[in-house]
C-alpha cells in the first residue's frame, strides 16, 4: 500500500469517529482530496486508493494537471477565481467552492449561458470578517441573495468557508457554526435549499463534520507538505 493510500484511510477513519461523534451518516460527507501543489503522480495513487474527488486551488496548474489524469475524476476548484479564467473553469471543474462575489457570480452566469452549461456551485462566505480573505460577508450575502438567484444558469448547492489560521483546532468551530446558521437563516429567508456545506481542512476537518459539513477540503492530511504557499490571498 503506497503512503498516499495509507494516509487516505486515516483521514477517511477520521472522519467515520467525527461522524460517530455526531450521529450522522457517512454517506453525507463527501472528501475532496487537495491537489494543489502536488504532482499528477501523486494523485493517481489517491486514485488508485479509490479516491474519486479531487480539488485545485489555482487554474494554471490545474490546466497543466486535469488533462494528465483520467476523465472519470471529479475536479472541484477551491481558490479565488478571476473572472477571466471562468470559462476555463466551467470546462474543466464540477463544482467551484469559491464564487466569492456577486461580480463573480454573474461572469459565470454569463459564460454558463454563452457555452450551454449549468454550472454548480457554492457561495464563499468571509464568516470571521477577515480583511484578508476573499469571501462574501454574512451581511452582503444576505444582501445579494435576491441577485444571486435570478442567474438561473447558476446551481447554487450551498456554503464554503476558510476560517482564520489558528493554533487550536477548536478555534474553528464557531466559525463553523456561524456557517451553518448563516445557511439556515438563508433558507429560511428566501424559501431555498442549500444541502452543502464545505468546511473543514488538515487540521479541523473532524470539527467540521461534527458542525455539519458535507465536503471537507484535506490537503497536507493525505499528500504530506506541498512545494508552494498555501491558501492565495487578496
Ligand atoms: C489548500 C486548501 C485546502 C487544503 O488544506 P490542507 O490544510 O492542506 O488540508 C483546503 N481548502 C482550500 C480552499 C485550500 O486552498
Amino acid at each position: 500500500m503506497s503512503e498516499i493510500a495509507d494516509r487516505l484511510e486515516q483521514v477517511k477513519a477520521a472522519i467515520k469517529e467525527a461522524v460517530r461523534r455526531a450521529n450522522r451518516s457517512s454517506e453525507d460527507i463527501k472528501l475532496v482530496a487537495v491537489t494543489k501543489g502536488h504532482d499528477a503522480d501523486k494523485v493517481r495513487l489517491a486514485l488508485d486508493a479509490g479516491q474519486l474527488i479531487f480539488g485545485e486551488s489555482k487554474m494554471q496548474e490545474a490546466r497543466a494537471k486535469i488533462p494528465l489524469l483520467p476523465s472519470n475524476l471529479e475536479w472541484h476548484f477551491i481558490g479565488h477565481l478571476q473572472k477571466n479564467k471562468v470559462r476555463h473553469a466551467l470546462s474543466l471543474f464540477g463544482l467551484i467552492h469559491s464564487v466569492d462575489s456577486l461580480e463573480l457570480a454573474e461572469q459565470i452566469h454569463r459564460v454558463a449561458r454563452e457555452d450551454g452549461l449549468y454550472p454548480r456551485v457554492l457561495l464563499e462566505v468571509n464568516v470571521a470578517g477577515e480583511g484578508t480573505k476573499f469571501g462574501f460577508s454574512p451581511e452582503t450575502l444576505s444582501a445579494s441573495m435576491e441577485k444571486l438567484l435570478v442567474l438561473d444558469r447558476l446551481s447554487i448547492e450551498g456554503l464554503m468557508t476558510i476560517p482564520p489560521i489558528a493554533e487550536e483546532a477548536e478555534s474553528s468551530r464557531r466559525y463553523f457554526i456561524s456557517l451553518r446558521q448563516l445557511r439556515e437563516k438563508l433558507e429560511a429567508d428566501f424559501k431555498l435549499k442549500l444541502p452543502e456545506l464545505s468546511m473543514g481542512m488538515t487540521d479541523d476537518f473532524g470539527i467540521a463534520v461534527e458542525e455539519g459539513a458535507t465536503f471537507v477540503r484535506v490537503g497536507t492530511a493525505i499528500f504530506g507538505p506541498r512545494r508552494q504557499a498555501k491558501i492565495e490571498r487578496p
